[in-house]
């Protein structure tokens, strides 16, 4: 079995898939669209079809994602489509960029690709609050 890669905007997604609304609590997530992952919202999205329901939930990288299909890890909600998913072929969307965090400073960067936590995470700094011994102590040893 072939199984394709696809990524989506969020925005594609929506056109393409179009979520239906959260219809159990008219204050949910996601401008309304999210289900939560317990009580009657979970228990509606099993009862769906799964080529239907979607799971949006943290990735490796630090950013958040919507999935095609069930899951369970790191998940922080589903989401019905009107439009069915193609079996054999897994869906991306990424909804947020992996951040870092800084101990220190309690600044937030957008680490798209991770560079500044590889660097910095051991340090528990980041560029900005880091010395400049630090950091060429960091270069050496990397
Ligand atoms: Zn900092």
């Amino acid at each position: 079995m072939t199984n394709n890669f696809i990524e989506l905007t969020e925005e594609e997604w929506f056109e393409q898939f179009k979520p239906v609304l959260n219809h159990i609590d008219d204050n949910a997530s996601f401008d309304g669209y999210m289900f939560e992952t317990y009580g009657d919202e979970v228990d509606y999205v099993k009862e769906q079809d799964v080529h239907h329901i979607w799971m949006y939930g943290d990735g490796d990288d630090g950013g958040s994602y919507i999935w095609s299909g069930w899951g369970f890890v790191n998940r922080i909600g589903y989401f019905i489509t009107e439009v069915p998913w193609v079996e054999g072929t897994t869906y991306q969307i990424q909804v947020s960029i992996p951040f870092y965090f800084c101990e220190n400073c309690e600044k937030e960067w957008e680490d798209p690709d991770n560079l500044i936590s590889d660097k910095f995470w051991e340090l528990q700094k980041c560029p900005d609050c880091a010395t400049i011994e630090e950091i060429k102590e960091l270069e050496e040893t990397q």
